[in-house]
């Protein structure tokens, strides 16, 4: 194993650990499966349960009283009592009751709060419980394994999230941990921590890309290492597409065959449940073997069925094509080619089919690294983190946001603070101002998206900047800052210059954004990219006109009596003119029409700044005027 790869700020040292600080695990938690390990002197360990085995299922069975059962034992729960277990709970961290209004009927729980909004409540057992408090329970079990192994009781953890989680999944994820008794040390992105694992810093600088294909779902991601900082450049991925899906493939094809030699029209539940099970052994099997016969005995009938690896490969070729698409895309997203990635990591158990890893190899013209178990790997990369954080290391891990962050602007329009695929820790500030004379509030409208209108947009979160002095239009400054921690948590604040006023929100939303909506939404804003930028200038334009009228009808209002009633008539009528053409979509009518607006309206500009001199003569006692021409 290579050793730890050393990140620091530029410039700075890690201070020297000063106490033996006390250990900290790594936590691998994930949809299918769970890991916890541990690293002492740069020598990782995952632990083992009294199974053997390092893997826990992330599958918890409940009791009417509340009490929890996790990992193997729970599993075995799912086929006599799947009224009383939950699993793949990570699908729904982070997401509010609208987020699974799409999923309403395909989710093996009974959502509780369905018409309600917040956070989702699972009915289990005759106990209301939140992703949350369930993550929570797997948490606890893998701090139980790592307390009976480590003979003390562990209290800190880097914990690992997938690098698309939004700020929603991340809160939550850390609440879980709370929950457990867990000081998250840091949240670190999966594929960060896989690559942490293989030391990729023995390979200095350059690109490297890791591939997860796990059971249920595909993420891959284009990492950077560069001047002892790793970041995350870009993410893809399939939420929907997994060694799962391999198995669908086989047991149809077995159902077939099935209902043929047993002259059926159709085939039971039953039937396709065990051809499912069948399907997942015959699989695994293939991976070392070349072919081999299954047998699927159900409902009183039994049926044999040989499969070579060529078959399978024949039946799962185009899944495994859909992912290599999905990694092309991610390449393009980060303005890379293959030829300058350095090295490939395979994470999740799918990779060990031998089809994964030959295409996998093939698409980036290199052999993929594999050398550590791809289901521990993570696990083994959250350790050595954890390892170096509380050795005092100044261990900086970078990340990317997944959305753009901006803020509503007039005319719904959508400015963008922070924008997709920043690295985080990131401040960013804007300045903005005020719109209408006399303005003495200004909402504040946080949004997540890439489009340019802001009901396109996600919205994360509002809040007033108060106590603003009536100011004209255009005066105040208004500082906008947006900051996202490490962690990648986003707090936004607010504050007026002349007066020093200021507001800030946290913004912590009780739900987030799926992956799925994600990608549609990343998908739309470049379907959209050029109606987003027409829409975008034509709102403009009419915000200019609106300002540009508002100011005139202060002005009549003010000095109405500079001009006789002809003048008066001139400049209503234009006014209406620009009005119309507003509501009208021709944005170039609205520019000239605003246009001609201030030409009609010069005349009476002049005349207000003279009079606005004359007063100010006028205003000034004929002493003072002397005393200044001396
Ligand atoms: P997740 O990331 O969703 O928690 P894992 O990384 O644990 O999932 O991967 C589970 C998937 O890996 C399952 O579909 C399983 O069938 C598959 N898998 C595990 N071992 C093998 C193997 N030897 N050959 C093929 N597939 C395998
Ligand atoms: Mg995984």
């Amino acid at each position: 194993m290579a050793t730890l790869l050393q990140i620091h700020e530029p410039g700075e040292t890690p201070q020297p650990h000063e106490s033996k600080s006390e250990l900290a695990i790594g936590i691998d938690l994930g949809t299918t499966n769970s890991v916890v390990a541990v690293s002492r002197d740069n020598k990782p360990d995952v632990l083992k349960g009294d199974d053997g085995t390092a893997l826990v299922p992330s599958i918890v069975a409940y009791a009417p009283d509340g009490s929890a059962i996790v990992g193997v034992l729970a599993k075995g729960l799912l086929l006599s009592r799947p009224g009383a277990v939950v699993s793949s709970i990570k699908r729904l961290m982070g997401r509010g009751v609208e987020d699974i209004k799409s999923l309403a009927g395909q989710l093996p729980y009974e959502i509780e709060n369905e018409n309600t909004q917040g956070m989702v409540r699972l009915r289990v057992q005759g106990n209301s419980l939140t992703p949350v408090e369930i993550s929570a329970d797997i948490l606890k079990a893998l701090k139980e394994r790592a307390d009976e192994n480590l003979g003390e009781s562990v209290t800190k953890a880097v914990i690992t999230v997938p690098a698309y989680f939004d700020d929603a999944g991340r809160v939550a994820t850390k609440d879980a941990a709370r929950l457990a008794g867990l000081e998250v040390l840091r949240l670190v992105a999966e594929p960060t921590a896989a690559a942490l694992a293989y030391g990729l810093d023995a390979g200095a600088e350059g690109l490297y890309a890791v591939f997860d294909l796990g059971g249920g779902t595909f993420d891959v991601s284009l990492l950077r290492m560069q001047k002892g900082v790793f970041q995350v450049l870009a993410t893809g991925g399939d939420a929907a597409l997994g060694g799962d899906d391999f198995d669908h493939a086989v047991a149809e094809y077995f159902l077939g065959q099935r209902t043929e030699k047993l002259h059926e029209k159709s085939f039971s539940a039953d039937e396709a449940k065990v051809a499912l099970m069948t399907a997942r052994i015959a699989k695994e099997c293939l991976t070392s073997e070349e072919s081999g016969e299954w047998v699927i005995e159900a409902g009183g009938e039994t049926s044999r069925h040989s499969l070579s690896r060529d078959e399978l490969e024949q039946l799962i070729g185009p899944m495994v094509g859909k992912a290599i698409k999905i990694c092309s895309n991610v390449l393009d997203d980060g303005g890379v080619s293959t030829d300058e990635i350095k090295g490939v990591v395979l994470v999740g158990g799918s990779t060990r089919v031998p089809l994964v890893r030959k295409r996998v190899g093939e698409f980036f013209g290199r052999e993929p690294l594999a050398d550590i178990d791809p289901d521990e790997v993570v696990a083994i990369g959250a350790a050595l983190q954890a390892e170096a954080l509380t050795q005092g290391s100044d261990t900086l891990l970078l990340d990317v946001i997944p959305l753009s962050l901006g803020l509503e602007t007039m005319g719904g329009l959508v400015e963008k603070v922070v924008h997709r695929n920043t690295t985080i820790p990131v401040a960013k500030a804007q300045e903005f101002t005020t719109f209408q004379d006399g303005q003495t509030a200004m909402s504040i409208h946080v949004v997540q998206g890439e489009r340019e209108m802001v009901d396109q947009n996600r919205s994360l979160a509002r809040f007033n900047l108060t106590g603003i002095p009536p100011m004209t239009a255009g005066a105040a400054r208004i500082r906008v800052t947006f900051q996202v921690d490490a962690d990648g948590l986003l707090t936004v604040s607010a504050n007026e210059d002349s007066t020093g006023i200021e507001s800030q929100v946290e913004v912590k939303p009780s739900y987030g954004l799926s992956d799925e909506e994600m990608a549609t939404m990343l998908r739309a804003s470049m379907e959209h990219a050029k109606d987003d930028m027409e829409l975008r200038l034509l709102t403009e334009a009419r915000v200019e006109a609106e300002r540009a009228m508002n100011a005139v009808e202060a002005a009549l209002k003010a000095d109405c009596s500079l001009l006789d009633e002809g003048e008066r008539a001139a400049i209503g009528r234009q006014i209406d003119v620009v009005m119309a053409a507003c509501r009208g979509s021709e944005r170039d009518l609205i520019n000239a029409e605003a246009e001609n607006l201030d030409t009609v309206t010069r005349p009476f500009a002049e005349k207000r700044m003279d009079k606005g001199i004359n007063d100010a003569l006028k205003g000034a006692p004929v002493s003072k005027l002397e005393s200044k021409a001396d």
